[in-house]
């Protein structure tokens, strides 16, 4: 017989197990409480159950756990840890300390929702790799557990971003159930939804569903006419192009004191000009919203470019002048192919990491690094 994995279990089939075995429906709480807030991986650690019992449990399951194959850090302490999942497919977490003027304790982390990705933006690397799977609930979570055993006690992750390899909104019901243990305050692992954000590319009719979750929303816009959208993000923009995706955010119920971000990735000659800004001001006029602006992140194999600093800054000035709160997001973890659209592996295309030194820090001022 197969061991149950008690950390593949929702809340509800948990409970359900202890009724099953005769046992009182706090016991269900009890175990919830070791899985997520004290993050054991051994049954045996469970002392607030007695001897018979533990023992009673360790016949029947296990608590599955992911421990990283690898961990990257980058010259900038941005750590990224490779995570084998079960059936020997990997997935990546990056964990980046933000040191900046605002936050000196802010550490987030980034999360995968997908082993590759539903979507074939021309500028990600994890687009390139195709889908090979949805991860489940548990293993959206356990990147999370797993990271934090790794922490010193003192250093909890304060932040989380849905913005690793995947399209959390292609896999939304797995996300939600994700969330769901993320945030419960009584046994689960305790996150405000305000300190969690959701990245999508833009599945326009699932917005509604990141409302119902709590978490903050962004969306990557990365271009503004349809007809660059379709080349750069073919597969989400031919679905849901720009107008039915600005529609479903202005009909984001935004609550009070938040707002949307917008990310948009600056290809050097392709969407980075005075013009592009200036029709980006006019498509988030009247939203409520900031904009964080991505130099691209080059990776071998890709014919894009990042753009001058003077051309990055010259975009977000239109965008400043015009009265948007817009926010150079500092690419963290470049030199260890751990920053945004770096993440994972291309067959028959190895992806080397460049030498050390050659993931400068980028030289110009920065506001903001994540979310
Ligand atoms: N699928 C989701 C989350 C993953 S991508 C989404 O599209 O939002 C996270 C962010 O990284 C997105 O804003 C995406 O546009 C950006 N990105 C992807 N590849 C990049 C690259 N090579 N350089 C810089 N940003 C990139």
């Amino acid at each position: 017989m197969s061991l149950i994995d008690l950390i593949a279990l929702s809340a509800d089939e948990l409970a359900a197990l202890v009724r099953a075995w005769g046992w009182p429906r706090y016991r269900a709480r009890q175990i919830l409480r070791w899985l997520y807030q004290a993050r054991i991986t051994d049954i045996a650690a469970m002392t607030d159950l007695s001897h018979s019992d533990r023992a009673r449990l360790a016949a029947q399951s296990r608590i599955g756990s992911l421990s990283p194959s690898e961990v990257l850090t980058s010259e900038d302490s941005t750590r990224k840890f490779v995570f084998p999942l079960e059936d020997d497919k990997h997935i990546e977490s990056v964990l980046i300390p933000d040191t900046s003027f605002r936050s000196t304790d802010r550490l987030t982390l980034c999360l995968s929702t997908q082993v590759g990705c539903t979507l074939d933006c021309t500028f990600c690397l994890t687009g390139q790799m195709g889908l090979q799977r949805n991860l489940r609930a548990h293993e959206i979570v356990g990147q999370v557990l797993a990271a934090q055993r790794l922490l010193p006690k003192d250093r909890p992750i304060t932040n989380l971003v849905l913005m690793g390899m995947g399209e959390p909104l292609a896999n939304a019901s797995a996300v939600e159930e994700a969330i769901r243990r993320l945030t419960n305050q009584t046994w689960g692992v305790g996150f405000s939804p305000r300190r969690i954000t959701l990245s999508t590319a833009g599945l326009s009719p699932r917005l509604t569903q990141v409302a119902r979750m709590g978490v903050n929303l962004a969306v990557s816009l990365n271009a503004t006419t349809n007809e660059q959208r379709n080349r750069l993000m073919p597969a989400v923009n031919k679905v849901y192009p720009l107008e039915t995706l600005l529609a479903a955010c202005r009909a984001f119920p935004l609550k009070p004191h938040r707002r949307l971000t917008f990310e948009y990735v600056l290809l050097a000659d392709v969407n980075d000009t005075e013009q592009d800004a200036a029709r980006l001001v006019k498509l988030l006029r009247g939203l409520r919203c900031k904009i964080n602006l991505i130099p691209f992140n080059e990776f071998p194999g890709n014919p894009h470019r990042r753009p001058s600093d003077e051309r990055v800054l010259r975009f977000q000035a239109v965008l400043t002048r015009h009265g948007l709160e817009a926010y150079i997001r500092k690419s963290k973890g470049r030199d260890i192919l751990g920053a945004c659209g770096q993440l994972g592996t291309v067959p028959d295309a190895p992806v080397l990491v460049p030498p050390p030194g050659s993931g400068s820090p980028h030289p110009i001022p920065i506001l903001q690094s994540h979310a």
